[in-house]
């Protein structure tokens, strides 16, 4: 008889009809279909959804329970409708920084990824400010965290310059320095720069690292009510041009609500060409991406958590649901179409933003699932319910319970 490591029995699958069983061995799916043989630890989904692990590919994660000592003020400039406050939010916000070590992050950055786990989240992409105020107390924090999950867990560690490169000057060679003790992807925020020369010349500080190192290109583009932004397209021709071709991503890129047609089009094209992921955050700001028409194009959506109680965004635990519950919102998507989308856009697509390969459901697969308490996506996003079991690397990483006692009678 076959044994297994782990089985899934009576799961129902997206697209399927019926329920199926689910063999892990090796922290891989093994088999999908009636499971004859035996497994060393089995659980029952007793019919309920098994879906691909959430995976969130934009996360601020050394800023992440901040919000109390930083104040509101910050939030209220980032908020503002226009989002002309944009930048004068991210100076005050960089105060904190004076007040960075690696300690407190550390612990503020493991709280996150334990609520990230348990809300069936396996993989984070932690933007960690390396700048000349932050030093490289955010990367010490994060590097250890990553270092010690990672049988369980994937945080990749973005060096990100967040007060820029050229508006900053040393940042360059701290995000050298982060990449060399062993971040893994190359940050960056060229909006923020004074000029558009400047903007240009931060992408190709940012990627000249990136080369020397082999490393993911994820910058933050045209986060701003400004429709002269456009560095995201800049970033898009610098990836074709440098041919790093799927390893790039820009988050934001709010501009875009403004931009005209024929030049939002062409960017899109662009964005296909490069194969260039956009990370889009509706909830945090007033603005986005155009979510909808960048699908329509064929471009690759997802969604990030972006801030949890930050100088941006008060809220966030990490919990996928809840942003594809938020964006349905914001974005109107409510269709049961829409659902599978959002879907999607927090599962695979968003794995496919994080260059994370074969996030799928089938066999040969990395096992990183979750075991649902819905029969289906629509329930999964209306009640966003705690996943039954979070299965990590073919194994069990935590377990979910929900108890209610009525203690009326009807
Ligand atoms: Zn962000």
């Amino acid at each position: 008889m076959e044994t297994y490591d782990l089985i899934i029995r009576n799961a129902r699958l997206r697209g399927l009809e019926g329920v199926h069983d689910i063999a892990i061995k090796d922290g891989r799916i093994a088999k999908i279909g009636i499971i004859t043989g035996k497994g060393e630890n089995e659980v029952d989904a007793g019919g309920k959804l098994v879906t691909e692990s959430f995976m969130n590919p934009h996360l601020h994660m050394c800023k992440v329970y901040t919000f109390k000592q930083i104040g509101e003020e910050s939030l209220r400039q980032y908020h503002e409708k226009s989002m002309g406050g944009a930048m004068t939010a991210i100076e005050l916000a960089s105060k904190i920084k004076e007040r960075y070590r690696a300690d407190w992050i550390y612990e503020n950055a493991k709280k996150a990824a334990l609520e990230a786990l348990k809300h069936g989240c396996t993989h984070i992409r932690a933007f960690v400010d390396t700048d000349t105020k932050a030093r490289l107390e955010g990367i010490k924090a994060l590097l250890k965290l990553r270092d010690e999950v990672k049988e369980f867990m994937t945080i990749q560690v973005v060096a990100f310059p967040q007060d820029g490169v050229l508006r900053d000057p040393g940042s360059e060679e701290l995000v050298r320095k982060a990449v060399e003790m062993g971040a893994d992807v190359v940050g960056g925020i060229p909006w923020i720069e004074y000029t558009e020369e400047d903007s240009k010349a931060h992408i190709d500080k940012m990627f000249e690292i990136a080369k020397e190192y082999d490393r993911d290109v994820a910058m933050l583009t045209d986060d701003a009510g400004d429709p002269g932004l456009r560095t995201t397209e800049y970033l898009a021709l610098k990836t074709i041009k440098e041919k790093w071709i799927g390893r790039v991503t820009a988050c934001h890129a709010r501009a875009m609500e403004f931009y005209p047609e024929p030049y939002f089009r062409k960017l899109a094209h662009l964005l296909k060409t490069a194969e260039m992921s956009i990370v889009s955050d509706p909830h945090t700001g007033p603005l986005h991406a155009r979510v909808r028409e960048l699908l329509d194009q064929g471009v690759n959506v997802a969604f990030g958590q972006d801030d949890i109680a930050d100088a941006y965004y008060p809220y966030g635990r990490n919990k996928m649901l809840e942003i594809a519950f938020l964006c349905s919102h914001l974005l109107w998507m409510t269709s049961l179409r829409d659902m599978e989308i959002l879907y999607d856009m927090v599962t695979r697509m968003a794995g496919k933003a994080m260059n994370i390969k074969n996030h799928r459901i089938e066999v040969g697969a990395p096992a990183n699932l979750v075991v649902l308490n819905a029969e289906n996506v629509y329930e999964a996003i209306w009640y966003q319910a705690e996943p039954r079991y979070v299965i990590s690397r073919g194994r069990i990483v935590a377990e979910n319970e929900e108890i209610t006692r009525f203690h009326v009678k009807i």
